[in-house]
């Protein structure tokens, strides 16, 4: 059983990280693939080019064993729907081997915007990463949609390819790529939220417009 976590990563940090190694963990997958996205569909274009964001991610996963890059959706012209990824992991990976496609709670509550929402479930299971205590913000329509697919054990992911809706609590870290560019772009460091490797590069290339040149 696979995992995979999309998004943005512009740039990687520990609150993509973190989260990923605990869903590894708790669901015992082979590994968790990063995807990151080249044109998401409903958001701002990122800062950090396709090619940058993937050898940063390269780099934050090369010591985390179970984590892997998939850049895929970098290769691929166009917006990056999820459903079109899932459909072509689902063609390598065969019809049996159960797919996790995981995505944080805040993500999760704004589905029904996203391209063919509904057939993501042929191709794969939903995993929402829920922060202990926390939950709520859903659409009544996405409840009741959710409702109807949802399971309360893993076991079931791992007896059924996909078709699933599962809530795995993991750390949620109070840390956001849009709260790293800003501490970039006013010059203070961004340390000890993303890897090392990570940090010293994008802090010595000058990229996010750091470090500010005060006049
Ligand atoms: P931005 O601030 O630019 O919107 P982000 O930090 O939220 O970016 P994304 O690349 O958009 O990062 O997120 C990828 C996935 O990781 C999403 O499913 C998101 O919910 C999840 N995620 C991001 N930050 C955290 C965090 N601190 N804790 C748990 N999950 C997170």
């Amino acid at each position: 059983m696979i995992g995979l976590l999309g998004g943005t990563f512009d740039p990687v940090h520990f609150g993509h990280l973190r989260p990923a190694i605990e869903l590894l963990e708790a669901l015992s997958l082979t590994e968790v693939r990063l995807v990151p996205g080249r044109l998401p569909p409903h958001r701002p274009q990122p800062r950090l080019t396709p090619a940058r964001r993937r050898q940063l991610l390269q780099m934050a996963v090369a010591d985390i064993p179970g984590l892997v890059v998939d850049g895929r959706e970098l290769d691929r012209i166009g917006p990056s729907y999820t459903v079109d990824t899932l459909r072509a992991i689902r063609d390598e990976v065969g019809p049996t081997e159960p797919i996790c496609f995981a995505l944080g709670s805040d993500a999760f509550c704004h589905l029904m915007s996203w391209h063919q929402w509904t057939s993501l479930t042929q191709y794969a299971h939903l995993v929402i990463l829920t922060r202990a205590g926390h939950g709520g913000g859903m659409p009544a329509a996405l409840n009741d949609w959710v409702a109807r697919y949802a399971v309360q054990s893993a076991s079931v992911l791992r007896a059924e390819p996909a078709g699933r809706v599962y809530r795995q609590p993991v750390a949620r870290l109070e840390i956001s790529a849009t709260s790293i560019r800003q501490l970039f772009a006013q010059g203070r460091s961004a340390r000890g939220l993303m890897p090392d490797v990570v940090w010293n590069e994008l802090a010595g290339s000058g990229e996010y417009g750091y470090p500010q040149v005060s006049t």
